[in-house]
């Protein structure tokens, strides 16, 4: 059994504050539909609501709730671009197909705009974010990334920041500047969850929650999921599983399991502050990162929380080392509580560049977002349904990327977590 199979959600601050209640049923009898997406997460309900709009039937089935992953407990920061440089991409694939990958990434914050306005879901989005560097090195490469995307691709929405400049917006004074993007964003994911749910709901799809998929069989064109308590017939399947990919027994997975390394991120939220301390904190109401390999991120949230999260490779005294690492950036802080921590895994491939493809013509699968789920997810649902309604140009510059597979089992990867984390330290402290 999964071991996350019936859960409920965990005890997160988006979790107290979200604005829709929408328990659906378990799974309990036999069912066929055209297309079943595996994963009730920003990812599934995308696929779905895409498939939807143009009339597809679709089944999403949940193991636990929806957004119980990754997209219920993130940081919420909705980042143009992916994790790995576009210049790796120029290398590899030349000039045009890492233009159309750039393309698509601001496609997937435009997807957010879009979604938001048609479906009028309340989950506080809201333009403005900036990458810090907390030493020259890390600065010279956010000039090349400004430098980069101006001139090779006319992207116009960034702004250096010197430390005086940034000053202007942060309080912080750790940080020798920035570089600040006008078209990225940061949300309520768990309300944009939701609000993506409610539309598909809405548009006739069937979501089943606390229902695990088990095993996977193909009988013919069609594809058999078995959870605990029944089958769902499909003739086309969509892994949505994110991270979670490395529990599910290779009948489903089928060998994908190995590109993804999951990563434990953690956050912690403060109690609400006072408007004139939030403002002291952030007063243009951007979300902020660090350009550290184990970088920090964070943002205030609606009612002026600060909610900081950093990558870490233990949740043990989780909150403690998260508030050591807050009151580091802000130590003005120190007389204030911390009302909630929680962790997720961040599904990280080797080279960060994001994995997107299929096991069979009628199985599809979108994982490795490398901490940009928040607005790929989006593209990726976009990208699987245009293939399954009979386009599949946009899916396959994704199968190009070369993602490599990281070999050895749980234990192996856990191993290489611990041993990666003090390496990371080491670079970010002295590269
Ligand atoms: C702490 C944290 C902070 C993050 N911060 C950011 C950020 O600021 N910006 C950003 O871009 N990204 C961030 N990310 C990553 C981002 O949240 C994810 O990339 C994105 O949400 C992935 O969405 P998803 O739908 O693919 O996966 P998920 O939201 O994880 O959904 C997967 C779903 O699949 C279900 N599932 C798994 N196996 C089965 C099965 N066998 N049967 C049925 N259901 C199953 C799970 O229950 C889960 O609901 C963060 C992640 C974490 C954990």
């Amino acid at each position: 059994m999964l071991n996350f199979a019936h859960q409920e959600h965990i005890n997160t601050y988006y979790y107290h504050s979200r604005n829709l209640n929408l328990k659906q049923p378990h799974l309990a009898e036999n069912l066929s539909t055209e297309v079943c997406v595996i994963g009730a997460g920003l990812c599934g309900l995308s696929t779905a609501l895409e498939l939807a709009e143009q009339g597809k039937q679709v089944i999403v089935l949940d193991g636990a709730r929806i957004g119980y992953g990754a997209s219920g407990r993130s940081g919420g920061q909705a980042i143009n671009g992916f994790e790995d440089g576009i210049d790796e991409y120029i290398e590899q694939f030349g000039f045009e197909q890492a233009k159309s990958l750039w393309e698509m990434s601001l496609e997937a914050i435009d997807i957010i705009d879009e979604r938001v306005q048609k479906y009028q879901i309340q989950c506080d989005w809201k333009k403005g974010y900036a990458t810090l560097a907390l030493n020259h090195r890390r600065m010279d490469d956010l000039i090349a990334i400004e430098k980069a995307s101006r001139e090779t691709f006319g992207y116009s929405y960034m702004q250096l920041w010197d430390k005086t400049q940034l000053q202007q917006h942060l309080g912080s004074d750790i940080y020798v500047g920035g570089l600040f993007d006008s078209n990225s964003g940061h949300l309520h994911p768990l309300n944009y969850c939701l609000g993506l749910a409610k539309a598909c709901l809405e548009l006739g799809v069937q979501i089943f929650e606390q229902s695990p998929v088990l095993d996977m069989q193909t009988q013919y064109n069609q594809v058999i999921l078995t959870t605990d308590k029944a089958q769902v017939s499909a003739q086309h399947v969509v892994l949505a599983t994110n991270a979670y990919i490395a529990n599910l027994p290779k009948s489903i997975h089928h060998g994908t399991a190995r590109k993804i390394l999951p990563v434990e991120s953690f956050i912690i939220a403060t109690e609400p502050l006072d408007q004139s301390t939030a403002d002291s904190l952030i007063n243009n109401g951007m979300s902020v990162c660090d350009n550290n390999l184990l970088l920090d991120y964070y943002r205030l949230s609606a009612d002026n929380r600060l909610l900081f999260g950093s990558d870490s490779s233990s949740n043990k005294d989780m909150v403690q080392v998260m508030r050591k690492n807050m009151l580091n950036v802000f130590p003005q802080l120190e007389q204030i509580k911390i009302d909630y921590g929680w962790g997720g895994p961040i599904d990280m491939t080797l080279n960060s560049q994001p994995y997107f493809g299929r096991i069979a013509s009628n199985i599809y699968f979108a994982h490795g977002y490398s901490g940009h789920g928040i607005a790929l997810t989006g593209l990726a649902g976009r990208i699987i349904a245009e293939s399954i309604l009979g386009d599949d140009h946009r899916l396959q510059v994704f199968e190009k990327l070369k993602i490599s597979s990281v070999y050895g089992g749980k234990l192996i990867k856990k191993l290489a977590l611990k041993i990666g984390i003090p390496y990371y330290k080491f670079l970010d402290k002295y590269f």
